[in-house]
């Protein structure tokens, strides 16, 4: 679905992403680890063009990824994006975060769109919580939302970035079961992510990353009880 070849990014004299090949087929559950500063979220950003790149190319659904424009708007809408920190819009509602983007991007109908956020909201759980806003809402309730919302721009895929790491501990495990679920039912997935529970039983594939390179990537069978490379193990060492 998406590719990456021989991708490079500098910010400055740091050079984040070094010759970056990776390909994601469709209905793949992708887990990126790696220590802090390895590049796992400039990665996921520049799969959105929320980073230009400074060489390489980047393939989505069999068309190069283009610099800016009308057709860069669209390639985004079709590529979800969770952030760690649940950026809803504060003063609209539940209901109206995950409408926003099918009536203004997509030009949906909004009764069709608020139909289709109900459907949404109840399979994140929250169905009940359509009228509040953000603020009244748990962090893990909020993350749901901003799943919801990415869904409903019926994206081709979704890009995670540490979508639990600014949650209480009681609050990670009902977002990664909503994730769970998109990952049961096919759904395209790029998950940066500590939680190894999550990578074990959803993931297809785990890919280390580490000083802006794919250091070794493999099923989370083979990654978590095999790991190739000194740099993995010692990384693995530490978190589990
Ligand atoms: P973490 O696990 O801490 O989230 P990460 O693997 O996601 O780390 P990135 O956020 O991709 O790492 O950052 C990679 C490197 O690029 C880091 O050294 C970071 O300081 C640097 N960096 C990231 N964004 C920028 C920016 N906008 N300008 C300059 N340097 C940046
Ligand atoms: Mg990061």
């Amino acid at each position: 679905l998406v590719s990456l070849v021989g991708v490079n990014k500098h910010f400055g004299a740091l050079h984040v992403l070094k010759n970056i090949d990776l390909t994601v087929d469709r209905g793949e559950v992708m887990v990126v680890i790696g220590p802090s500063g390895g590049g796992k979220s400039t990665l996921c950003r520049t799969i959105n063009r929320l980073e230009t790149i400074d060489e390489g190319q980047i393939i989505f659904d069999g068309i190069p990824l283009p610099e800016e424009g009308r057709a860069l708007a669209r390639l985004r809408s079709e590529v979800g994006m969770v952030f760690q920190s649940f950026n809803l819009f504060a003063h609209k509602t539940i209901l109206d975060n995950v409408t926003l983007g099918p009536v203004k991007v997509r030009r949906k109908p909004r009764k069709e769109a608020a139909m289709r956020a109900m459907e949404l909201l109840d399979r994140v759980g929250i169905a009940s919580q359509a009228h509040k806003y953000p603020a009244q809402l748990s962090g893990g309730q909020q993350q749901r939302v901003a799943i919801a919302r990415a869904l409903a721009m019926d994206p081709k895929m979704i890009l995670f970035d540490e979508p639990t790491s600014a949650l209480d501990p009681e609050m990670v495990q009902e977002v990664l079961d909503v994730m769970i679920g998109l990952a049961r039912d096919g759904m395209t997935m790029v998950v940066v992510t500590h939680e190894m529970g999550f990578a074990r039983r959803a993931a297809n594939r785990v890919v280390f990353m580490a000083d802006g390179q794919i250091v070794e990537q493999n099923t989370p069978d083979e990654f978590f009880t095999n790991a190739r490379t000194d740099r993995a193990r010692d990384f693995l060492s530490k978190i589990l």
